[in-house]
């Protein structure tokens, strides 16, 4: 079985859906780098403070900022792990192999969640978050609206601050210059690791394209 599991993808290719899915299903704990700031930026420390001028904007968060908050969740949570939305520059991905090694330890699967760009945009101005446990909802699909209880934990959903027109295209424009050079960093150095999967099909199709990859073969 799999255990150190990165999980790439543009904005809304359902990092976060698959995640959970594959955490709760095989007890491997799911780590959103999105999920730690946002946690922060409620609790109104400096780290949440400094994150949200980048994060408002569709900017990424400087890599140093975004390194600490993992090496603390690694100190504290061990080594196994599905990140969602981490590693999403070269550096961080350096620095993830680093730490890895320092523990005698690497990555088992690098998972790429394919999405075409007219889905992301049709999914990001429908979607809802929950404000407490992050779960997110198409609105059409489930008849939902902001402020109506979270299906899953009853606390109110909203629109996050960086789901609008504007950061989207900063996101993807990041995406494209960022992240993109980071599945070009994992095809070259670990590329029988590397596995993508199409995220357009609904997500029981999706977990179950990526359940038959977590399990070794
Ligand atoms: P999405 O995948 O929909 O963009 P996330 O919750 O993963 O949403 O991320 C939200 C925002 O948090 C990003 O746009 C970025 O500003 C910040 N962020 C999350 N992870 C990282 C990271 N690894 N490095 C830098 N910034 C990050």
């Amino acid at each position: 079985m799999k255990k150190r599991i990165v999980l790439l993808g543009p904005p809304a290719s359902g990092k976060g859906t698959q995640a959970d899915h594959i955490s709760s299903a095989y007890a491997i704990p799911h780590v959103s780098t999105g999920a730690l700031l946002r946690s922060e930026s409620e609790k109104g420390t400096p780290l949440g403070r400094e994150a949200d001028m980048w994060t408002s904007k569709g900017q990424l968060v400087p890599d140093d900022l975004v390194v600490r908050i993992v090496s603390l969740w690694m100190a504290e949570h061990g080594q196994s792990f599905i990140f969602d939305g981490f590693p999403r520059t070269v550096r961080q991905a350096v620095y993830l192999d680093s730490a890895l090694k320092a523990l005698h330890s690497s990555l088992d699967l690098i998972v790429l969640l394919e999405l075409p760009e007219s889905e992301i945009r049709r999914r990001i101005s429908d979607r809802l978050s929950c404000i407490k446990c992050g779960a997110t909802f198409g609105a059409t699909l489930h008849d939902l609206s902001a402020g109506d209880a979270c299906p899953r934990c009853a606390s109110p959903l909203v629109r996050r601050n960086d789901d609008n027109a504007e950061a989207l295209d900063k996101r993807l424009e990041v995406f494209r210059n960022q992240t993109e050079p980071v599945i070009a960093y994992y095809e070259e150095n670990f590329p029988k690791l590397l596995c993508r999967i199409n995220a357009a099909h609904g997500s029981d199709e999706v977990f179950a394209s990526l359940a038959r990859n977590l399990v070794d073969a």
